[in-house]
């Protein structure tokens, strides 16, 4: 582990840009334009500014981008038709369901109805099981983005005690399950966890994937440990605050991500890879 002091930062944005650079740079070789449909349900303000940025990026890289609004009240039969015709549709190489989903649609339902071949979210069952099994899948954006990080901060998990907060679906599961395919010791905290601060003072990379600002103090981190902060939260300012508390962290720990600037970047430009990724293979 690098020494403590004032931790490097580690550039979401900038590492965000060179992949997106170096996939658009691939996409203009193909002899075709990978497709990416992004399905939103609602008018959710949040989804819906979400939305427009993987539309804008997907279309900056070179991507045929196609957004699909549908209103709140569309019963989910509706839905499933509009993913059985993307599913059949051989111009669209990547599809997405904005989450989250109006009360009368089953979430399950609507992951499973997607081609796992298309499932550039990697929410599929398949690709979570692909994942869990340690074999070739759809992978979901945001831990990959943070093994990006990890590789472009010369950070190497291997041997590494890594330690994950948070154990969702979308984030510190599938985060867990990269990071071990990765070699690294993998621990997993969790809201039950008896010992949070003891157990995140182990890790040599730590990855604060919670929902909760403020909530890794900076003497819960070991001298010189990656840490990688995940959390989106918006504080009572509008400003956006990491899980981690950055200023008290970033004396102590060896690189650190900030937010915003760290791993959110990083999602859309994983699902731009993710989505070039099912077109090479499905083509
Ligand atoms: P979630 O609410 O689904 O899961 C949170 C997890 O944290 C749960 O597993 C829970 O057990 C654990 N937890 C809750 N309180 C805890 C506590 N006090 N101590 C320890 N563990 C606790 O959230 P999520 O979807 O996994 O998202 C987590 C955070 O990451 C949120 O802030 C979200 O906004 C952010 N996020 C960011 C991106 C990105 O692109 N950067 C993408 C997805 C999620």
């Amino acid at each position: 582990m690098p020494p403590a002091g004032t931790a490097r930062l580690i550039d979401g944005k900038a590492v965000a840009a060179e992949l997106r650079a170096a996939l658009a740079a691939r996409i203009a070789t193909l002899p075709f334009r990978p497709g990416l449909a992004v399905i939103l349900v609602g008018d959710d303000p949040a989804s819906a500014v979400y939305v427009r940025n993987k539309d804008r990026a997907a279309a900056a890289a070179g991507l045929s981008a196609h957004t699909i609004r549908l209103p709140a009240t569309t019963p989910e039969p509706v839905l499933l038709a509009e993913i059985a015709r993307l599913n059949a549709d051989p111009a669209i190489d990547g599809i997405l369901v904005q989450l989250p989903l109006p009360p009368q649609i089953a979430t399950q339902r609507v992951l499973a109805a997607i081609d796992p071949a298309k499932d550039v979210d990697g929410f599929h069952p398949l690709n979570v099981g692909a994942l869990a099994a340690g074999q070739p899948g759809l992978v979901p954006c945001t831990p990959l983005g943070v093994m990006r990080l990890l590789a472009a901060a010369g950070v190497a998990p291997r041997g590494a005690r890594a330690v994950v907060l948070g154990r969702s679906a979308i984030v510190g599961r599938p985060m867990a399950a990269l990071l071990l395919a990765a070699d690294a010791t993998v621990t997993v905290a969790h809201s039950r966890t008896r010992d949070l601060p003891g157990e995140c003072r182990r890790a040599e990379i730590l990855i604060a994937a919670v929902g909760h600002a403020g909530l890794v103090r900076g003497d819960w981190i070991a001298p010189g440990a990656t840490v990688i902060d995940v959390g989106i939260n918006r504080g009572a300012d509008g400003k956006r605050a990491g899980d981690v508390d950055f200023a008290a962290a970033r004396e102590v720990a060896g690189a650190i991500t900030p937010v915003p600037g760290g791993v959110g970047p990083m999602t859309i430009a994983c699902l731009l890879e993710n989505t070039l990724t099912a077109a090479l293979r499905r083509r």
